[in-house]
């Protein structure tokens, strides 16, 4: 047999990795071994140093080797439709690595050092058991679409990951996300979140990218550890980011603390400092958190803009002249800002009334 470059050896049955790869070593670069019946990675695929693309879906896989780091020159990996329970550490080494799909897996947790990946474009990570989507992700320069739909148990996606600028496409349809972060990465084209039932309101910077058929009200079972807010008229209840602590009325003098993590974020290389060295025992874990995970949203006034951290004043309102049930919402740091965006919006949204509920 001749040496190749690349080899389409899809639905062809096999039941494991065929040998004759081996006559082909010192040129393969691509491989494609789609709907066969292979259950393991032999431990010889991973002299195949020049291996740039790997296409292995649908395959009785039930792990990864640690040795996949060996495969230095992998630029595309797609194990979709495997029995995957989980992912090596060692895969997350691969600087070269653009493409990784592992969808429709058994995969419950990804390590955050995915985060760390140099040259990472495309993430899918549908189709598996997610609770949730690791932080670290956020450190990515490089990341452009993240796939996320199909995960029944993943309640939120963290804003920084949401607002992070290389991101361009973002899918976490049939999730279970109980709100949506209130900032989207300046980049974001496509936003798909359909069928989450949870969701209640969707701050403002998501109306571009709602469609008709996204005007439903689903009902709600909400967990009790979440700030919640209730809806008089509607009889229903609503739910604002995790780290939201209160939610101001009034003219409120600000707490210490939103002051104190304001005024660190703004300092952008302090912050990026802390954010990299501060150890995870080091502050009272609520505090950790709110550093680590940035701000919830920015003043929904453009023109003031602030980080808000740990409480805000919030508004529910719906479009004017609309019959859609859709209630979109929005977060500010001063009922001063509140008043001047509903001044300046009034042609197009009404306030809604609520009650807030603690928990
Ligand atoms: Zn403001």
């Amino acid at each position: 047999m001749n040496p190749q470059y690349i080899l389409h050896w899809s639905y062809r049955d096999f039941r494991e990795f065929p040998n004759e790869l081996l006559e082909h070593i010192d040129t393969l670069e691509e491989i494609y071994l789609k709907e066969n019946f292979i259950p393991t990675l032999p431990p010889w695929l991973f002299q195949f140093v020049h291996l740039k693309f790997i296409q292995i879906s649908g395959n009785l896989l039930q792990n990864i080797p640690s040795d996949i780091s060996e495969l230095t020159n992998l630029e595309h990996l797609d194990v979709s439709k495997n029995q995957l329970i989980d992912l090596p550490k060692e895969i997350y080494d691969l600087n070269k690595l653009q493409y990784l799909n592992v969808s429709d897996n058994e995969i419950t947790s990804v390590d955050k050092a995915i985060g760390d990946m140099k040259s990472l474009e495309t993430l899918n990570l549908e189709k598996n058991h997610l609770t949730e989507i690791p932080l670290e992700i956020s450190r990515s320069t490089t990341l452009n679409e993240l796939f996320l739909s199909d995960n029944n148990n993943l309640t939120e996606i963290p804003t920084k990951i949401m607002a992070m600028q290389s991101l361009r496409v973002m899918e976490a349809e049939r999730c279970r996300l109980e709100y949506l972060p209130g900032m989207v990465g300046i980049n974001l084209s496509h936003i798909r979140i359909f069928n989450n039932p949870r969701l209640t309101h969707y701050p403002t910077v998501y109306e571009k990218f709602l469609r008709l058929h996204y005007d439903y009200w689903s009902e709600n079972v909400v967990s009790a550890d979440l700030l919640m807010i209730f809806l008089p008229d509607e009889s229903k209840r609503t739910i604002v980011p995790r780290q939201v602590e209160k939610i101001c009325s009034g003219n409120n003098p600000n707490s210490l603390s939103e002051y104190c993590l304001r005024s660190l974020y703004e300092s952008r290389s302090l912050y990026e400092i802390v954010c990299v060295k501060l150890p995870s025992d080091g502050l009272p874990k609520n505090v950790f958190q709110n550093v680590m995970c940035g701000p919830i949203c920015r003043c929904g006034y453009s023109e003031c803009n602030k980080p808000l951290f740990t409480e805000c004043h919030f508004s529910l309102m719906k479009k004017n002249h609309s019959p859609s049930h859709i209630i979109f919402s929005n977060m500010f740091c001063s009922e001063t800002c509140r008043t001047k965006w509903h001044d300046d919006h009034k042609a197009k949204y009404h306030p809604i009334g609520w009650i807030q509920q603690f928990h």
